[in-house]
């Protein structure tokens, strides 16, 4: 049985996430204390109790500690089943999270799965579905299997309600993959979405954007939604080169004027283009397993944060893999995996 103590390093869902998905592909149990431990709610909350019972579903697997606030929890995966799925956050906690957990073992099922996914889509704290399409996914597809995921209705906090859908087609096994140039910067682009709130608001986050990065009104697009749940808004500069789509968002929050919003979004965009690295942080965080799973592979990122070494130090517990960090050809370090 594998212990892992959830309060390491940064702490926070992702030890708890990267755990259950890793248990469930390699088989083997694990125990988690102090879940959370780095957050001001520590313990379960609705999202992460979700992506407990989703994993369990998944690989039928035997769970002690599965309660709301819970600190502590024992896992005990069976065999990984493909197959129909819906998994419902019941909150506007983040689905797409819930998806992290199960996607790793899904790539590697016995057969194609097809999951409704229903809570937030567009979370603070969270991959927005946007960057799961663009970012995210298609680096997963280039490494063998076929996931794809479309939108049925958006879901932002507090009310929640959203709802995608995920097709998974596993490969024999997941290949490695090497990201270490972008390429040309081939178009950027940003949307505001705004959800039962004024259009107004897009716009000035458009022209903050707009003003700062040189884009022309080709390249700013407002997303008026009409059939969410609940209000929201958000704001998204993608970024397409050559060889990956980077994509950064700024979420919109009450109290928060929409030049502030733009700025987080601009911020990220920027310091991205200035450095000539392909991988920016959240997308680091995202590869570290995949790549883990596929036993090889190499990509290009700024500096690790945190949250990416406390990953890798979670993945180390389960597989045996090495992560090589070569800063050695700037800019930034080449994050390489080996088995
Ligand atoms: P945690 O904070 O430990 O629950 O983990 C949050 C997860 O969401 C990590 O995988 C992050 O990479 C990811 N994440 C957070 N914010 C963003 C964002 N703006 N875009 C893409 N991914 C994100």
């Amino acid at each position: 049985m594998i212990t892992i103590d959830g309060s390491q390093g940064e702490g926070g869902g992702q030890v708890l996430r990267s755990s259950l998905a890793l248990s469930l592909v390699t088989g083997q149990p694990f125990t988690i204390t102090n879940i959370r431990a780095g957050r001001k709610k520590p313990g379960l909350m609705r999202q992460h109790l979700t992506a407990v019972t989703a994993a369990a579903e998944v690989g039928q697997a035997k769970v002690t500690g599965a309660s709301l606030r819970s600190t502590e929890l024992t896992f005990e995966p069976g065999e990984i089943q493909s197959g129909e799925y819906h998994f419902a956050v019941g909150t506007a906690g983040s689905a797409t999270l819930v998806l992290q957990t199960v996607l790793p073992a899904l790539l590697c099922a016995p057969g194609p799965s097809a999951l409704r996914l229903e809570g937030g889509t567009h979370n603070q704290w969270a991959p927005p579905f946007d960057f799961l399409v663009k970012t995210f996914l298609p680096l997963v597809n280039r490494m063998g299997p076929t996931v794809n995921a479309t939108l049925v209705r958006p879901g932002f906090y507090p009310v929640g309600g959203g709802e995608f859908h995920v097709s998974i087609t596993p490969a024999n096994a997941l290949q490695p993959i090497e990201l270490l140039e972008r390429g040309q910067t081939k178009r950027v682009t940003a949307t505001a979405k705004v959800a039962h709130l004024p259009r107004n608001i897009a716009e000035r986050e458009l022209r903050a954007i707009g003003g700062k990065l040189g884009l022309t009104d080709d390249d700013l697009v407002v997303e008026e939604v009409k059939d969410s749940r609940g209000p929201g808004n958000i704001v998204m500069i993608e970024i397409e080169c050559e060889h990956v789509t980077e994509l950064f968002t700024g979420f919109g929050e009450r109290q928060v004027p929409a030049e502030t919003v733009a700025a987080k979004a601009t911020q990220q965009a920027r310091r991205y283009l200035s450095k000539g690295v392909p991988v920016g942080e959240y997308l680091t965080d995202q590869l570290l397993i995949p790549l883990a799973l596929a036993g090889g592979g190499a990509f290009r990122t700024l500096e690790l944060s945190r949250h990416a070494q406390t990953n890798i130090e979670v993945i180390k517990a389960f597989l045996d893999v090495g992560f090589e960090i070569d800063r050695t050809s700037p800019p930034g370090c080449v994050v390489r995996v080996s088995r």
